[in-house]
């Protein structure tokens, strides 16, 4: 594959395994942290390979195996993966001790679309296929979140949100705060009906660079821009704010697309811990 195709973030190939991290992240020395591929893992057909969602259709075991080459790589014990309840919400889980617990909807029915933590060595997961994936890190503090931010967290403003718990609860400066807006449906392809552009034009009114009127009745929506904002907003340094250049519709050779494969598909992981 070209490595060349993204400008910004970095690539990482071990054997047949391909995953993506923030520079910034990684220039802190803080974090264990990608966002994945569907490149190097073992699963087949529509989910090939790394299938990261479980519950999808995928063969749990096949699953399991993609979290463990993943983690195995990124030096994470995927036994202690804290999961999320992804419903397009705006609720964030502070973790604190519930190591190798697997939140999913067998055992918890709360909506979780974020998590954070501060504790050592806690790999919190979330799951994608075109949403966009917010990475936190206070390297101040030494706090580390993710947050799914599809149209309607976006909307919703779940990045405002988790500022304002690095805020609250961990008293977070949000000038020290490095984001990174990771790979997800670009404004290339994100085309919508009308009554989701409304409820872009109620948030970001005057905001000429994130709703574009097109000739045939939609619009297009740039997330990545409208999380931006949101986040620039909320007090975040905008030279700390990495904005991916990755889009997973158009990179669908090496993304889980829910657009461009037609539903058809496994799921991609952000994952960070604090070492
Ligand atoms: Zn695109």
């Amino acid at each position: 594959m070209d490595f060349n195709r993204t400008k910004n973030l970095s690539i990482h190939q071990k054997s047949d395994l391909i995953y993506i991290t923030f520079p910034s992240f990684d220039q802190t020395n803080l974090v264990n942290h990608c966002f994945s591929t569907k490149l190097g893992g073992v699963s087949k057909g529509i989910y090939e390979s790394l299938n990261l969602g479980f519950g999808r259709g995928d063969d749990d075991e096949n699953v399991k195996r993609n979290y463990k080459i993943l983690c195995s790589a990124l030096g994470i014990n995927s036994e202690d993966l804290v999961f999320s309840n992804q419903v397009h919400g705006i609720n964030i889980k502070v973790i604190s001790k519930e190591k190798g617990e697997y939140i999913n909807s067998k055992n918890n029915s709360e909506g979780i679309d974020g998590l954070i933590t501060n504790v050592p060595k806690l790999p919190l997961v979330t799951l994608y296929a075109d949403c966009v994936p917010l990475f936190f890190l206070d390297p101040v503090k030494k706090v580390a979140g993710l947050a799914h931010a599809g149209w309607r967290g976006t909307v919703n403003k779940i990045g405002l949100e988790m500022v304002e718990i690095f805020r609250n609860n961990f008293h977070s400066n949000p000038e020290d705060l490095l984001i990174g807006i990771g790979p997800s449906i670009g404004k290339c392809c994100f085309e919508v009906d009308e009554p989701v552009a409304r409820e872009f034009e109620t948030v970001f009114s005057n905001a000429d660079n994130i709703i574009y009127p097109k000739d045939n009745n939609k619009y297009i929506i740039d997330l990545w821009e409208a999380n931006k904002k949101i986040l620039v907003d909320s007090g975040i340094s905008p030279d700390h704010i990495t904005v991916t250049d990755l889009c997973t519709q158009c990179n669908k050779d090496i993304f889980f697309s829910h657009r461009g494969h037609n539903g058809k598909r496994g799921s991609l992981a952000a994952i960070i811990e604090l070492k």
